[in-house]
This record gives structure tokens, sequence and C-alpha cells, in this order.
């Protein structure tokens, strides 16, 4: 620990201080631990690459890996020929594109792929798939439903959702947006949300057009594959629009990709200056990024957060509950500390959407209530997660805990968004962690039926308890 003296001297009160609680140990504090040295040197084809080639952005994406061969010549012998044949099968099946950029593949710990987190989340392995659930359908969150004009989605009363473009930096095996988001694969022909300016001139107009709308939501795909130019233009027209009072700039890119924060001035100046123009105008914008698992956050992603945090950009996180990746209360705890030490603030934890092809991916909601009680309380209430469902047909988001009904045997919830959209939503629980004689029940489709029936009508019932005791109560 640094000698008391150097930590200025007038300050610190010379007669003892009685310590109620005993200090806790330096060492334990893991959250301030980051990865630091050229880690991905254990990487045969990384050996001989130096640090300013690393940290060039342009080169972390050319070398991502979007497919076996490349992958094979990147990782070689650290893993043995089985686990190849197991990731050829599983990019046979994968509703995803793949993309991984060097910096994530140089994290993944080789000598036990199949239990590391991040290749859990970015590169399948067909041995580990699991039947999707059959209430599953593509674009569970009705998205393109909710949308007047294609990739913008009005759901909520102020606030709008603007998916810019199509692509990524990575793709995520798990991602909600698989009906749009990377090329077309064998098991899914996507929607096509292209970055045209034409399409874009449609969606400021209906956001110009709506006076109720303060709230824009700019995503993708990934605003890191935003061009600077583009940053400005979307920057510029919205903050033009007077009643347009926030904008949030979503991207996965400081999770994924950190030294494009250190190294794409361009880039970065053009964020910069958005957000100074919001501040003139007495508007908030701000960068809403993806970070799923503590070893995601190295001693690069701080510099680069650093960087952000000097020019004064706000910086939110919304991460997604995956099954073995952050389901822990260690890991989920260690993530929430570290995202707060890195100037990051938590902001949801959903629970994992209803998307195909990723079923061993997906938690129960029983998990996420589980999880929110133990994060609560280790740090600063404005760093605590809101941990979330995001209600499948298009409720919206919804705190874990505030749902209608909860059928803990069937796997069933049912949730309500009075503001938002009338009815009632269901999420599923994966069917494998349900007890057997219910996992035999989900295959047939008439007790399926029944099963969502009954869940419903035990919503319904209680609403009408409580209503009539509210009225009661006067
Ligand atoms: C998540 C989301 C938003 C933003 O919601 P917040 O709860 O304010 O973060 C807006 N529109 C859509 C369609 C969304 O899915
Ligand atoms: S970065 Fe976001 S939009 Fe892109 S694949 Fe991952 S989850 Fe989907």
């Amino acid at each position: 620990m640094e000698p008391l003296k150097t930590l200025g001297r007038t300050a610190l009160a010379d007669e003892a201080v009685v310590h109620l609680k005993p200090p806790v140990d330096p060492a334990t504090l893991t959250h301030r631990q980051l990865v630091d040295g050229p880690f991905w040197q254990r990487i045969p084809a990384y050996r001989a690459i130096d640090e300013a080639t690393f940290l060039d952005h342009g080169w972390q994406a050319r070398n991502s890996i979007t497919n076996l061969p490349k992958l094979l010549a990147a990782v070689q012998d650290l893993v043995p020929p089985s686990f190849y044949d197991d990731v050829a099968e599983g990019f046979a099946r994968a509703p995803m594109s793949i993309r991984v950029s060097p910096y994530l593949l140089s994290l993944i710990d080789w000598s036990d792929p199949y239990a590391d987190p991040l290749r859990r989340q970015f590169v399948p392995v067909a041995s580990k798939l699991l039947p999707d659930h059959p209430r599953l359908t593509l674009d569970s969150l009705h998205e393109q439903a909710d949308a007047p004009v294609p990739g913008l989605t009005h759901r909520y009363p102020d606030k709008a959702l603007f998916l810019t473009l199509d692509t990524c930096p990575v793709y995520c095996r798990f991602c909600t947006r698989s009906y749009a988001v990377g090329v077309d694969t064998d098991e899914v022909e996507k929607v096509s949300l292209k970055a045209t300016e034409d399409r874009w001139a449609r969606a400021f107009r209906y956001i110009a057009e709506r006076p109720e709308l303060e709230d824009i939501v700019v995503s993708g795909g990934d605003s890191y594959q935003l061009k600077a130019r583009q940053v400005s233009l979307i920057g510029d027209t919205l903050l033009d629009i007077p009643h347009i009072r926030r904008i949030r700039f979503a991207t996965k890119g400081p999770a994924v990709m950190p030294m494009k924060l250190l190294t794409d001035h361009e880039w970065v100046d053009a964020l910069t200056r958005v957000v100074e123009k919001g501040r003139r105008l007495h508007k908030e914008v701000v960068l809403h990024t993806h970070f799923n698992h503590p070893v995601e956050i190295t001693a690069i992603t701080q510099r680069g957060l650093d960087r952000l945090h000097e020019r004064g950009i706000i910086v939110r996180n919304q991460a997604v509950l995956q099954r073995g990746v952050n389901d822990t209360v260690a890991v989920m705890q260690l993530l929430v500390k570290r995202l707060g030490y890195c100037n990051v603030q938590p902001y949801y934890v959903y629970v994992h959407d209803l998307v195909k092809g990723v079923e061993d991916l997906r938690t129960t909601v029983q998990t996420a209530i589980d999880l929110e009680k133990a994060v609560r309380g280790v740090t600063a209430g404005f760093q605590t997660p809101t941990f979330v469902c995001d209600a499948p047909g298009g409720g919206g988001k919804r705190v874990v805990h505030s749902f209608e009904h909860y059928d803990r045997d069937t796997g069933i919830s049912v949730w309500a968004a009075p503001s938002v959209k009338p009815g009632y939503f269901l999420y599923f629980d994966p069917i494998d962690t349900l007890a057997p004689e219910i996992q035999a029940r989900w295959t047939d489709v008439a007790e399926q039926d029944r099963m969502v029936e009954d869940a419903i009508a035990r919503a319904h019932a209680q609403h009408a308890a409580s209503a009539h005791a509210s009225s009661v109560r006067g």
C-alpha cells in the first residue's frame, strides 16, 4: 500500500483513528487489477505483433476472424483438432455471422475454450447447442412491427431506436437483431438495414414530425462502424430538431476493440464535437456500451475510457445476462465494480432475449432476480444496474421483479406494460433448466398451450384480486 505520508499531509489527522471494520487486503480488490502488457503474444499468429500494431484499430478490423481457416491460422495448436471440428459444425449451424477481433481472441483462455466466457459469446460449438424454445420467433421483440420507417422503432412514447446500419466490429452469437445484423447465413436471410442516407432521411423526417420524441438511441449494428462524418451528420441532424433532448450512441466497440478510442482520432473527435454541441444546446449526448464480462476490461480499455472521460463523455453499460458467462454472483459483482472503477455506469442487465440458436446461453428469470439481490449494496446505487426482461412481443423492458405471474415450474413469466402496450407479454425460461416431467410437457403442442393459458389466467386472477383490494382500500 502507498505510505500514508505521501497522501497529502495536511488533509490527514495526526492522531490515530478507530477502525470499526478491519481494512480489506488490497490484493482482494480484483476489480482494479486490469490485464496489461502484450497479452496478445500468447496467440501464435500474434507472437511478433508489437504494441503499436495491436493498438491500430485498422489492423484489428482487417485481421478479424470471420471463418474457420482464419481461426485455425491464428490459434493453431493451442487447441486440439477435435475442437476445430466442433467449431466447424457450430459455424454451419449458426444464425449469426462470425466476426471476432484479435483483441477478443487474445483474451480467450485457449487452454479451456469450452468454459471460456468470451468463446461462449462469440464462437459457436455444435456440441453445446440446445434446441430452440418452441415459442421462439426471429425478432422476438417485434422491432420491425413497431417500425414506421425501416430501422426506426418507435415503441415508447418519447423515445425511439434508430438502427443506422447493419454491421458491427464483432458479431455476438446472442444478438437480438440477428434478423438484420450481419450477412446472410445458411440459417437466416437478413432484413436489409444498410447505411443509406435515403433511409436515414426518412427516419429524420419521421422524428422531426413527432413532437413527442425527445430521446433517440442511435444503434445498429453498431455506431463504431459509422464513419466520422456519419457520426457528425446523425448527431447534427438530430440535435437540430428542437424537440430532441437526448441522444445515445450505442456501440459494443469499447468492449471488443477499445484501441479505436486511442487511435481513431477522427471518430473520437466527431463524437466529442456532437457531445459538445449538445452541451451548448443543453442537450445530452452520451455513449452506451455493452461489456458482459470483467475480462473484457483491460488496461487498454481503461486508457480508452479515460480519453472519453477527459472529454466529458458519459458512458453507460448495458449487459446481457448469459449462462456460463456472467450468471454467477462473483462475476456479476466484479463486472459492476470494474465498470464503475473505469467511469462506466452500469445501466441495465438484460435477461437474455429469446434468440435463435443460443438456448445454451439463456438463463431463467429467477437467476436475474437472485443476482440483483447479490449485486445491490456492493457499490453506489447509481452504479448498480437495473435487471430487466425485455418483454417479447414489444412490451419493452420490465424490471425483473415486476412480473404479473411467474411459474418457476413451467418457466413461464407473464408481464404487463400499461404505459407501452395493452395485454400480457410472455417470457419463457430455457427448457433444459426445468424438471424432467415439465420438459416432457413442452414437447407436446397441446400441453404448451395449456401451460401458457394457465399462466395467463393466473396473472389475470392476481391482477383482478389486487385491483379489488385497492378499490376496497379506497
Ligand atoms: C431499449 C429501447 C429503448 C430505450 O429504452 P431505455 O429504457 O430508455 O433505455 C428505446 N426504444 C426501443 C425500441 C428499445 O428497445
Ligand atoms: S454488437 Fe450488438 S448489434 Fe452487433 S452483433 Fe453484437 S449484440 Fe448484435
